[in-house]
C-alpha cells in the first residue's frame, strides 16, 4: 500500500477517522490518503489480497457515514486536489479530492462561474456524482451537467477514462448513481459554461415570525413555476420563521421585481440584495457553515402544488420541532436548465422535479441526538408521503427500498452496469447498487 497511511495507533488517527457529520463514530481499519491515482490503485490490490472491505472518501460529508467504517480501509482523495483550467476551450480538470471553496476560487480567478454546491468543504466527487445543486443550478444546469469525462480506478486497479465516446454506459451512470458504486473517480473535467463578474446575492429572514411561515411556504410553489431561470434559491422554515436566500444574474433592481412576492410578506428581520462579485457571493453562503456538526438530514423531490391542508401540516410538524433554529424544512428550487436536459442522458432521475424538500435537525450534547432523530423521522413519513423519490445526495439510511428511492425506473440498467464494471461487489455500503 503506499500514500500516506494512518493505522489506529497513529496520532492523527482520531482527526483522520471523522466525518463532517460528528454523529457518525466509525472506526476503520486504516485510512490511506492517496497522492495519485496509482496509490488509489495500490489500495485497492491490497484490500483484496487482504480481504478487507473499503470504502472511499473525497470530502466525507455523506449524512450517513457512507464514506467510512468501521473495520473498513478507507481510500481517501484529499491529497489529490489539482485544478487545471484550460482557458482556450473553457474546460477544468478537478481531482477527485478538491474541496468546493477551492474551486470556486480558483475558476473565478480566471473569471468563471461554476454550477456547485454551497458548503465549501464538500468535495467536487460526492456532490457530482450524485447530481449538485446549488444557487446557479437553474441558470447553468446540475453539477453533472457539465461533466464532459471522469478518470476511475476500476475493482481490478486498472485507470479507465469514461466519457460519451469510451464507457459511455459507465459515464452515463456516473452521473446521477456514481457516488461509492463502480470505481474510485480520481479526476472530473467540466465544460465551463459562463464567464461572470458579479451576481446579485439576496438574503431575506423573517427571524421570531411564526404566521410568515404558512405565506412564505405558499408563495415558494407558486414563484417557482415561472421563476426567471437566471435566479436560483434555497429556502428554509422552522420553528421561529423562514429565510429566503439565492442568487441572480443579473442586477439587484430586476432581482427585487421579481423577489416582491416575499418581500411582501410581512415582518421581514433582514433584507439584503446586492450586486458583488460572485465569489463574494459564494463565500457569504459558504462562510454560514460550521467545520463539523452533529446531525440528521434527509430530502427529497416535490413535483406536486401542495394544497392549504399539506402546507398547514408541514407547519405543524415545525412547531413540534426539538429546536427554534436549528429543526428545519430545507427547499433547492430546480427546473429551468435541469428540466431543458433530456433525462435519459443522465442516471439523474427526478429531472423535472420543481424543488427539493428535505428535513433537518442539528444537535450539540450527545443526549440530544435521539430527539432530533425521531423528530426527523416523523416529518419524514409526511414528507415522503409528498414526494416522489430521494435525491442520493441527501441519503437516510432508514428507506427501505433505497434503490428505487434513489435512482427510481433506472435501478435495473445501474445493476446491469455495476455486474459489468464491479461484478464482485467491491466497492460496497450499506446503499450501494448490487450487482445482478
Ligand atoms: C453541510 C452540507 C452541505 C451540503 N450542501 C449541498 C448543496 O448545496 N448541494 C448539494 O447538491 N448537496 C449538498 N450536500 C450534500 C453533498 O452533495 C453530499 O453529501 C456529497 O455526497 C458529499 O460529497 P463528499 O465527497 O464531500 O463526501 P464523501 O462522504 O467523501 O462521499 C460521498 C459519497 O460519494 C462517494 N465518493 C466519494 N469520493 C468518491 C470518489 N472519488 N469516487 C467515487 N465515489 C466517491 C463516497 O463513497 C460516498 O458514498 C451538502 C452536504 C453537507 C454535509
Amino acid at each position: 500500500m503506499t500514500g500516506k497511511v494512518i493505522w489506529p495507533f497513529d496520532p492523527e488517527y482520531e482527526q483522520a477517522r471523522q466525518e463532517y457529520n460528528r454523529a457518525i463514530n466509525a472506526y476503520p481499519l486504516a485510512i490511506v490518503y492517496c497522492y495519485n491515482k496509482q496509490d488509489v490503485a495500490n489500495a485497492i490490490r491490497w484490500s483484496e489480497k487482504h480481504q478487507v472491505r473499503l470504502r472511499i472518501r473525497s470530502g466525507g460529508h455523506n449524512y450517513d457515514g457512507y464514506s467510512t467504517g468501521t473495520g473498513k480501509l478507507v481510500i481517501d482523495t484529499t491529497l489529490m486536489n489539482d485544478i487545471e483550467v484550460d482557458t482556450i476551450n473553457d474546460v477544468v480538470k478537478v481531482q477527485a479530492g478538491t474541496r468546493l471553496r477551492k474551486l470556486y476560487e480558483i475558476l473565478y480567478e480566471h473569471g468563471y462561474a461554476f454550477p456547485g454546491g454551497t458548503c465549501p468543504t464538500v468535495a467536487i466527487s460526492g456532490l457530482v456524482l450524485g447530481g449538485g445543486i446549488g444557487l446557479s443550478t437553474r441558470y447553468l444546469g446540475l453539477t453533472l451537467d457539465s461533466l464532459l469525462e471522469v478518470e476511475m480506478v476500476d475493482a481490478k486497479g486498472n485507470i479507465i477514462v469514461a466519457n460519451q465516446q469510451c464507457y459511455p454506459d459507465l459515464f452515463w451512470a456516473l452521473r446521477g448513481a456514481g457516488g461509492g458504486n463502480y470505481g474510485v473517480v480520481t479526476s472530473f473535467t467540466f465544460q465551463l459554461k459562463k464567464k461572470v463578474e458579479k451576481i446579485t446575492l439576496f438574503q431575506l429572514k423573517w427571524n421570531n415570525n411564526r404566521p410568515a411561515r404558512f405565506r412564505f411556504l405558499s408563495v415558494w410553489q407558486e414563484w417557482l413555476e415561472d421563476l426567471d431561470r437566471r435566479m436560483s434559491a434555497f429556502g428554509r422554515i422552522y420553528k421561529q420563521g423562514a429565510y429566503l436566500f439565492g442568487f441572480f444574474y443579473g442586477k439587484p433592481t430586476e432581482a427585487s421585481k421579481i423577489l416582491e412576492p416575499f418581500l411582501s410578506i410581512p415582518g421581514i428581520t433582514f433584507e439584503n440584495i446586492e450586486y458583488v462579485d460572485f465569489i463574494e457571493a459564494v463565500n457569504t453562503i459558504a462562510n454560514t457553515y460550521p467545520k463539523s456538526e452533529k446531525f440528521t438530514d434527509t430530502g427529497r423531490f416535490m413535483y406536486k402544488h401542495l394544497c392549504e391542508d399539506e402546507l398547514r401540516k408541514l407547519i405543524n410538524i415545525l412547531d413540534h420541532a426539538p429546536t427554534d433554529y436549528n429543526s428545519f424544512i430545507k427547499l433547492y428550487s430546480l427546473g429551468g436548465a435541469v428540466s431543458d436536459v433530456i433525462k435519459s442522458e443522465t442516471a439523474f432521475y427526478y429531472r423535472k422535479a420543481k424543488y427539493t424538500m428535505a428535513i433537518s435537525s442539528d444537535w450539540e450534547k450527545n443526549d440530544a441526538a435521539p430527539i432530533n432523530k425521531e423528530w426527523v423521522a416523523e416529518g419524514f413519513k409526511y414528507i415522503k408521503e409528498l414526494t416522489f423519490g430521494s435525491y442520493v445526495n441527501f441519503p437516510y439510511s432508514k428507506l427501505k427500498d433505497y434503490e428505487m428511492a434513489y435512482y427510481g425506473q433506472y435501478v435495473k440498467v445501474l445493476q446491469n452496469i455495476k455486474s459489468k464494471y464491479d461484478p464482485c461487489n467491491v466497492f460496497s455500503f450499506p446503499q450501494s447498487i448490487k450487482p445482478l
